[in-house]
């Protein structure tokens, strides 16, 4: 090792499901099938680019304003980032500075132990039940905070607005984030508890049920006190986190409610004919309140149907991490490309 490498970083990161050639079919991220609404088109066919030799504005108010409205909150409620990715970034930097550990569910979203090590913040990790279920008693032991993703992945289960609020209510000293990634796609949103509780924030994003992974827009939504202390961390960083395309783009979405919803729709119904149809073929399918699907069969390994499934240029995404190393989780895509892995998952069980 070269002397100065020992002050190197060494990183444990979070690792994204591969990015495969074109013409395959790509149901291993959660992205969705159909392009963003025609407005965001518009956008870009109106774009002047002589906007860009400017920054964008500092505090993004136009956006958060149309956020906000969805919800029947105000701008002060609306944080903005980079997709939820850098929202629940800075989320853990900004409220989980005590000594007690902060408390997420052993099979659940795996950035947020990334985060704890980055930011060396201790953790613990209450298991969910063999059927991969929460247990809200896990969450009223002493803590420095507590991250629930809801709907959660890679499970695609979804728990109650009752259940969310049992949990905040048993923790007023902990500040309760409620990564809502999902949540579009069938769930009830923990939003409406954000007046009663101030110390609530729930996290949102684009990426999903607006077709704009690509354009990295996430947001959260808390008390002022909270979105207050966001902006302060963000402006440790980055002022400008939001370009000024990005900004653009998620506007024109958010104001076509019709667009959105339809696509919505197009995807659980996609999703809920799918899940029927891996489950004649002998799986066994979570009931899913997300645009994926969680699956297992009780005669192949996950394994071995992952990389079946790549021989035939269809990505799935498979985990081998433990309790979950004999699941798959499948993104909801087209019809069409929902049938053609169906076929092949014909093909390899007539093998
Ligand atoms: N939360 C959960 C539970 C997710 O699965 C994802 C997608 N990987 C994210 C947050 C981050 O999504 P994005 O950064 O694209 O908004």
């Amino acid at each position: 090792m070269k002397s100065f490498e020992k002050n190197l970083f060494k990183a444990d990161p979070y690792i994204a499901g591969e990015q495969p050639a074109i013409d395959s079919i790509k149901l291993n991220a959660n992205e969705n099938p159909y392009p963003p609404s025609p407005a965001v088109q518009e956008v870009f066919k109106n774009f002047n680019s002589e906007i860009l030799k400017k920054y964008p504005p500092i505090d993004g108010l136009e956006l958060r304003e149309a956020i906000a409205e969805n919800f029947e909150l105000k701008a002060e409620n609306v944080f903005l980032g980079n997709g939820s990715d850098d929202v629940l970034g800075s989320s853990f930097r900004a409220f989980f500075n005590g000594d007690k550990p902060i408390l997420f569910a052993d099979i659940t979203y795996s950035f947020y132990p990334v985060w704890c090590n980055l930011l060396n913040i201790p953790y613990e990790n209450p298991k969910v039940d063999e059927n991969f279920e929460l247990n809200a008693d896990d969450y009223k032991k002493p803590n420095g905070g507590i991250v629930i993703a809801n709907p959660n992945a890679p499970t695609s289960i979804c728990k109650p607005l009752e259940f969310i609020e049992y949990i905040i209510k048993a923790n007023p000293e902990s500040v309760v984030i409620v990564d809502e990634a999902y949540i579009d796609f069938g769930g009830v949103s923990a939003v409406s508890l954000i007046p009663k509780y101030e110390n609530l924030l729930v996290v949102q994003t684009s990426s999903k049920s607006r077709s704009l992974a690509g354009m990295r827009v996430g947001y959260a939504l808390g008390s002022k006190i909270l979105i207050d202390t966001l902006f302060g961390v963000k402006d440790c960083y980055n002022s400008y986190p939001m370009d000024s395309v990005a900004l653009k783009v998620m506007l024109a979405s958010v104001k076509d409610k019709e667009y959105f919803n339809n696509t919505v729709a197009k995807i659980c119904k996609t999703r809920d004919n799918t899940k029927e149809q891996l489950r004649k073929l002998g799986f066994k399918v979570m009931d899913s309140k997300t645009n994926f699907l969680f699956a297992t069969h009780p005669d192949y390994s996950a394994k071995e149907i992952f990389e079946y499934l790549k021989t035939k240029k269809i990505y799935v995404r498979y985990f081998s991490k433990p309790r979950i190393d004999n699941y798959l989780r499948i993104t909801v895509g087209t019809d069409n490309e929902m049938q053609a892995m169906l076929d092949a998952l014909k093909l390899f069980f007539a093998k």
